[in-house]
């Protein structure tokens, strides 16, 4: 019976993929060791330090109000010296490295939370990848330092915005600094964003000038509102986090791309699934104890953040946000009534919990960057009805390419159970129906560093 068949090797395959075995492949190319760790990861982790992170939220918080609309002038209070410090933060930590720092700004027309000509500045941090055939491949890592209080046009009172997005502002600019000083094959690109509470304008003018010059975003993760454990119900939760993940997009018509995915049942294996599927494997092979909670959902039941325009312009985006948000500590007036404390304040920050949560970002940013790409045009061969199922790909480029590994799952699993490594090769027969299980292909270098995984679309 092919269900019985399909159940004892997805059982056999998932042993294999837990006892890291390679399965058979042809002579001469044995798979590279999968599951270690890679030195260079530790050590990134083992650096990112909560004191300073601490720290660079404390100074956030010092500018006062990181309006949007706040002013620019001062050098001590309101986004236009809040956006100098930070670049010249990340310009001091980037000393002797690649590190390059810039502003990325233009001026936002009036619009429905922008009451005057308002100009948005991005501060954007690229560290270059140093493989000719993977350094067009960006990993970017945003969160946002612009802050507001209740009024969402008020930009004069204070509005500290320690968790709302100090918190991911501190992260981005740890991991720029601790990442500068390793190398990457592609290229990481660490920004601090503005006016994502006037209406994501900051990342959408990013994102927008990313399609229009064609650069390849092989991956986005904001990090937004990452501060704390506690929810409003007191509850501590330190040990996971989520990360939200879109399905396909909701747009009225679909292009012939998603139009297949949803045809073959794929919709859990879109571009932003496959990443945030890889991105928890690694957070938590790394990250020990943490679990990376993925929903499957863009954002909050119909919230929105700075990966939105990313999806909208077609790149794999994910969102990094605290287990229980406490709603009393953002969007906030500062105040006191009947002696509870509203207001987004340092002092409800866990800095060792965006410390683990900035260790999964660059778990996984660095995971990325020392692989190869995904494999390109994986398709399923249906020219005739079998069984089995023949996957076949565009070979990879990269010099130290060691060969690809297929995986699967069950329809209704989440996670990859089953893998094989294939070797070095552009096609692979595996004795599982394509009826019954999701395939995807991932590409694999000489150290062990393993790419997202390709959905295969059907060949025709
Ligand atoms: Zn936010």
């Amino acid at each position: 019976m092919p269900h019985a068949r399909v159940s004892s090797s997805l059982l056999a395959a998932l042993f294999a993929l837990t006892a890291g075995a390679a399965g058979a492949a042809p002579a001469g190319q044995a798979a590279p060791d999968l599951k270690r760790h890679q030195p260079q990861i530790d050590r990134i982790l083992a650096e990112i330090s909560p004191k300073r992170i601490e720290a660079y939220v404390a100074k956030l918080v010092s500018f006062g109000t990181r309006h949007t609309m706040s002013e620019t002038e001062s050098d001590t209070r309101g986004i236009g010296a809040a956006r100098r410090w930070i670049k010249a933060e990340m310009e001091r930590c980037g000393a002797g490295t690649p590190l390059q720092v810039a502003f990325d700004s233009h001026v936002a027309p009036v619009s429905a939370r922008i009451s005057r000509p308002t100009e948005i500045v991005n501060v954007v941090a690229t560290l270059p990848g140093s493989q000719v055939a993977s350094k067009d491949r960006l990993y970017v890592v945003s969160g946002h330092y612009d802050s507001r209080v209740s009024d969402v046009m008020n930009y004069t009172a204070d509005a500290p915005g320690a968790n709302d997005d100090a918190s991911g502002t501190a992260a981005v600019m740890e991991l720029a600094c601790v990442m500068a000083k390793y190398k990457f094959d592609a290229t990481l690109v660490f920004m601090a964003v503005a006016a994502e509470e006037q209406g994501l304008l900051g990342a959408r003018h990013w994102a927008e000038q990313a399609r229009k010059n064609s650069l390849n975003v092989a991956g986005m993760f904001t990090n937004d509102i990452i501060g704390s454990s506690r929810a409003d119900n007191g509850k501590v939760d330190n040990k996971q986090v989520r990360l939200f993940s879109q399905s396909i997009p909701a747009t009225k018509e679909m292009s012939e791309t998603v139009r297949q995915l949803v045809a073959t049942g794929g919709d859990s294996d879109s571009l932003s699934r496959q990443l945030a599927r890889h991105t928890k494997e690694v957070g938590e092979r790394y990250v020990k104890g943490f679990k990376v909670s993925v929903i499957h959902r863009a954002d909050r039941y119909l919230r929105g953040g700075d990966h939105m325009p990313f999806l909208e312009q077609g790149y794999a985006a994910l969102r990094f946000t605290e287990p229980a948000e406490d709603f009393a500590h953002q969007h906030q007036d500062l105040r006191t009534e009947n002696g509870k404390v509203y207001g987004d304040l340092a002092e409800f920050n866990d800095y060792d919990y965006i410390a683990r949560v900035a260790r999964v970002n660059a778990a996984a940013l660095a995971s990325l960057a020392l692989a190869p790409a995904a494999p390109q045009n994986v398709k399923l061969r249906t020219d005739r009805l079998t069984n089995d199922s023949t996957l076949v790909w565009q070979a990879n480029a990269e010099p130290d390419l060691a060969g690809y590994r297929v995986v699967w799952r069950d329809t209704t699993a989440s996670d990859w159970q089953g893998a094989k490594w294939v070797g070095n090769v552009q096609e692979a027969t595996i004795d599982l129906s394509k009826d019954n299980v999701f395939f995807g292909v991932q590409a694999v270098d000489r150290d062990g560093n393993v790419s997202v995984a390709s959905y295969p679309l059907p060949q025709r």
